[in-house]
């Protein structure tokens, strides 16, 4: 791009804007009331921090004065956006309840702090009688959000829709390093109370403007931290924000179906208790404003058309006043699909409500920086008919100006249409309590005689967390079902074949199902039907949908991730079953029954197990390797025997965990190992931790303690065995080569510490430099830790990791070049129930994959040995005498014995060596040393449970666990990911067990003869 190139695509910007600017004050429904004084300070130092007069609007480029109300100026030192200054959290809030002391139309909400403590607030801004109203606003928002109180009677919800005003919430920050959103909400906050233009006075005068300044506080800090390292060390290079939350990063904005966060309770929870209409979320991402709720396809398919509708009728209203405003680069369309309904703004959209959301344009802090986009940024394309510059001078102000015009554009219209909205709220509420008798399904049924009543329970409570009611069966119940068709089979079928997917259905023939009392039903006929559908029913992505380029995961079916019986059921008559409510959370039952010292818990691999456990630590724990009967039960494999334990202890914690022990005088007799509670470190590197978060905060919910440590503690540390029995190692800490090397080592140190400049960082990790790598001391120390004894658990690119260092003889990765399993629900099968991995779990298990690595396996280290034969192919003849399956016969000598054939082998199967391939084969594993398959996908047919999968006949019957021993320890392999945004419950327990059986993985283990 040359210089005169972009001055001129710049004047011409300019003078646009020029033309635009005196248009303005023809332009309907913004004009000032010129009475108001303005601050004349304040709205010099707008324009001083604008770049160009065209990164601003009427609507923001000036300040209103007030005589007893402080500007943002107060608590910041300067205005809101102003170059180099970020207001901690903390400053946030003292600003928004100083706002709440000097006027009566601010008030502020504490609404529950964050994993670190810190606190989250809620700003709600309206005129003073409204606030006083807002308790009765409520009980009448609470009918048109429960249609069911007024018996779906359209006019009396037409009567209260004109009583009530509506809720618009927005919420800021979740991602920390989108730094603008607090001081953009700081000074709206003072816009909204303080104005006296008619537009902003209509909006305080008739709805209520709720804010959440900052979403991911932890983050915040910890990001304001960073930046004021930057500032004070302006030369050098400066950490990257290696933590947001306590847990993840990015991934905190893929929260809302899960909601293991605090932060998603949090904004659910007053969205859901505000009976919001609106919830607005803030990012930064993308030049200059995308309204990224109209978006792209496909759409979410349990989402209600009336609701997609609005979103283009608000976004485009957004794009319109903002193009004749003459700022460039507003737009609505985009690459961005709203298929997975995890995202934090998803909560309106699956609650009745309405979900928005921006990308402004950041810095990554309050540096004022010349930004130069990329072609496919800043060329023109239908939906951005006046797009972003090339290149230009771009402040934390203009990003302000951005984001107050779009939110002022939005409230002024979303407020003259207030009615219209409420009443689609209204609507959208009772489509939902309609469902059953619409669309279906009419319920969906948890049965009592699930084997995993811990994990469903679990579930049960993410639901009751979504604000959805939860029913109990007080009789068994009788449902017609449809029969399920068997699994799509035949040459032609391949995973994901669109063709074998879309084959037309037959008319299917029905049967009765009946469910035992104590059965579990989510009725489909309440407000929040739509979200209990949305996570309990299947997803399908097409591999050729016109969407190519996929933004998020495709599958998430919860009951099959946690590894549960999931019933939809469309016959309404589920809904006549004789039921109750159920009040307060939904718990298993647990406790002890009978009599005796000796206690026995049955292993369905519950994730309470491994809690239980951690809680008895001082009992002593033994695992059956059989299946057994005692106290008139059948109990599994894995089963825990329970000695050295008071009664009453035993009893609390298994009432506590609903986790149901038995007593019996003696124990059964039944080959055991013991259980100990294993000395468990995760190690993170310093290059990524937003993956490996998820799995802490799995073993912080399930109570396993742990040390969290860093590939440099790694390095330093050469008997690892001492401290540690288990070292996991989660997915996403960089490639192989980056987690030996680390960051290059050019220039200055880069420091994760608690220091008075930066208070927030270090804390559960901290270094004086976040560059080295694990190192090949570390990869040294970690082998022989293993070999030692140790275990070591990897998933994903940390299965990777340990394959390619060496550290599985047997095992090797084969490269995908097909393979499209996008954030996918996958079916695996089990392969060696014997083995203290599988403990607990039955025939299949469906997972979480991601472009999971697909493994091989052979008898050989460093590969070679053994030609495959798949079952049911016969050996190759070649032309000769007799039919197909006879042997040639050679003339003039006595027929040759023909030796018979290897038996053929399965793909996840090791193919045998020969004796010819035997002889001096120094890389020949003793069977001791060979990998065990655990899991293996299953067959191409069956193998997608939910999700886009392409070419899934690459991945299908690979092995997808593996325990590959290495001298007197194990490394055990994972080609899913078993910890996923807290949605894989199912699978935790693969891991879980490897834990508990650390020092007796090969229980079971059939060894092969040679
Ligand atoms: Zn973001």
């Amino acid at each position: 791009m040359n210089l005169k190139r972009i001055s001129s695509v710049l004047a011409a910007g300019i003078l646009f804007a020029t033309i635009a600017a005196v248009s303005v004050f023809g332009q309907d429904g913004y004009s000032r009331d010129t009475t108001q004084p303005i601050d004349q300070d304040y709205t010099k130092k707008i324009a001083e921090y604008t770049t160009e007069k065209f990164f601003n609007s009427p609507l923001t480029d000036y300040l209103p004065a007030s005589p007893n109300v402080p500007t943002p100026q107060t608590v910041i030192g300067d205005i809101a956006g102003a170059p180099g200054k970020l207001p901690y959290a903390e400053d946030v809030y003292k600003y928004m309840r100083m706002l709440e002391k000097a006027t009566p139309r601010v008030k502020v909400f504490s609404i529950g702090t964050t994993e670190e403590g810190r606190e989250m607030i809620a700003v709600a801004v309206a005129s003073e009688s409204l606030l006083a109203k807002l308790d009765e606003n409520r009980a009448r928002l609470a009918k048109l959000a429960d249609p069911r109180t007024i018996n779906l009677d359209d006019a009396e919800a037409d009567r209260l829709v004109e009583q009530s005003f509506p809720i618009y919430y927005i919420t800021g920050t979740i991602h920390s390093p989108e730094t603008g959103a607090p001081t953009a909400l700081m000074e709206l906050a003072y816009r909204l109370a303080v104005d006296d233009s008619p537009y902003i006075k209509s909006i305080r005068d008739n709805m209520v403007t709720l804010i959440t300044p900052v979403v991911e506080v932890d983050g915040r800090d910890r990001m304001v931290d960073v930046y004021k390292w930057h500032l004070a060390h302006p030369n050098e290079n400066y950490p990257n924000l290696i933590y947001w939350g306590h847990y993840v990063a990015h991934d905190n904005n893929r929260d809302a179906m899960a909601m293991s966060l605090k932060l998603t309770k949090n904004v659910l929870n007053t969205y859901v208790s505000w009976k919001a209409q609106v919830l607005h979320d803030l990012h930064e991402s993308v030049a200059y404003l995308y309204d990224n709720t109209v978006g792209d396809q496909p759409y979410n398919a349990w989402l209600d058309p009336i609701l997609t509708d609005e979103w283009q009728m608000i976004g485009w209203k957004n794009v319109s006043e903002m193009t004749k405003f003459g700022m460039p680069g507003v737009f609505t369309h985009g690459t961005f699909d709203t298929w997975s309904p995890g995202y934090l703004m998803f909560i309106a959209a699956t609650h009745n409500g309405i979900s928005r959301l921006y990308e402004t344009f950041g810095n990554g802090g309050a540096d004022t920086l010349t930004r130069t986009l990329s072609p496919d940024e800043y060329q023109r394309t239908w939906y951005k008919q006046n797009p972003p510059l090339p290149r230009a001078r771009w402040s934390q102000r203009n990003n302000n100006n951005y984001e107050q015009t779009a939110i002022l554009v939005s409230l002024d219209y979303f407020n003259k249409n207030q009615k219209l909205f409420l009443k689609n709220f209204y609507l959208k509420s009772k489509r939902s309590v309609e469902k059953p008798k619409n669309e279906g399904p009419a319920a969906y049924v948890f049965p009592a005689d699930d084997p995993r009543l811990g994990n469903q329970a679990a579930l049960l409570r993410i639901l009751q967390g979504q604000a959805c009611e939860v029913h109990r069966a007080t009789a068994p119940f009788t449902v017609t079902m449809k029969k399920k068709p068997a699994p799509r089979g035949g040459p032609a079928a391949r995973g994901g074949n669109p063709a074998a997917a879309a084959s037309p259905a037959r008319t299917p023939e029905t049967e009765q199902r009946t469910f035992p009392a104590g059965s579990y039903i989510v009725r489909m006929d309440q407000p929040y039907s739509r979200i209990a559908d949305a996570l309990l029913d299947y997803q399908y992505w097409s591999p050729r949908d016109p969407q190519q380029s996929v933004y998020d995961d495709t599958g998430w079916t919860f009951g099959e991730l946690g590894n549960l019986q999931v019933v939809r059921v469309t016959d309404v008559k589920v809904l006549d079953a004789a039921m109750e409510k159920v009040n307060g959370d939904v718990h298993s039952p647990g406790g002890v029954a009978g009599s005796g010292t000796v206690f026995i818990v049955n292993d369905n691999a519950d994730n309470d197990l491994v809690t239980l456990r951690y809680r008895l630590r001082r009992a002593s724990f033994e695992a059956a390797e059989e299946p057994f009967e005692a106290a008139g039960k059948k109990f599994n494999r894995g089963s825990f025997i329970i000695r050295n334990a008071l009664l009453d202890e035993v009893n609390k914690a298994t009432a506590e965990l609903g986790v149901p022990a038995f007593a019996v005088a003696a124990a059964p007799t039944v080959k055991t190992h013991p259980i100990k509670a294993a000395r468990v470190a995760i190690m993170h590197t310093w290059l990524s931790t937003q993956d490996e978060g998820w799995w802490r905060l799995a073993f912080d919910q399930a109570g396993i303690p742990y040390d969290y440590i860093s590939t440099q503690d790694v390095a330093r540390e050469t008997d690892l065995n001492k401290k540690y029995d288990v070292i996991v190692f989660g997915p996403g800490g960089g490639n192989n080569n980056a987690v030996i090397q680390g960051r290059p080592m050019y220039g200055n140190a880069l420091p994760w510490k608690k220091t008075e400049l930066t208070p927030n960082l270090g804390g559960f990790a901290a270094t004086d430099d976040m560059r080295p790598g694990l190192g090949w001391n570390g990869l040294m120390n970690l082998q022989n830790f293993v070999k030692n004894g140790g275990v070591f658990i990897g998933s994903d690119e940390s299965a990777d990791f340990a394959v390619s260092m060496g550290m599985t003889p047997g095992v090797s990765i084969q490269r995908p070049t097909r393979l499209r399993a996008i954030g996918d629900v996958l079916k695996t099968r089990m392969i060696d129930a014997a083995s203290p991995i599988a403990y607990g779990y039955g025939d299949t298990l469906s997972v979480y994959c991601f472009q999971g690595p697909i493994f091989n396996i052979s008898n050989v280290a460093g590969g070679g040995g053994g030609g495959r034969r798949t079952p049911g192919q016969a050996p190759p003849r070649t032309t000769g005498r007799g039919s197909a399956d006879d042997p040639d016969v050679v003339q003039g000598r006595p027929p040759a014995e023909v030796p018979e054939p290897s038996p053929a082998t399965e793909i996840w199967e090791a193919a045998p060596v020969n004796e010819e391939q035997r002889r001096n084969l120094v890389g020949l594993i003793p069977p001791a040393q060979r990998p065990r398959v655990v899991l293996r996908w299953g067959n191409a047919n069956e193998l997608l449970v939910s999700g886009l999968l392409d070419g899934g006949d690459e991945i299908a019957q690979h092995a997808a666990v593996i325990d590959s021993p290495l001298d007197r320890g194990h490394v055990v392999l994972f080609a899913m990911n078993p910890f996923w945004r807290g949605q894989t419950s199912g699978s935790y327990s693969l891991v879980f067990n490897t834990i508990l059986s650390f020092d007796n993985l090969n229980a079971g283990r059939k060894l092969d003869e040679k």
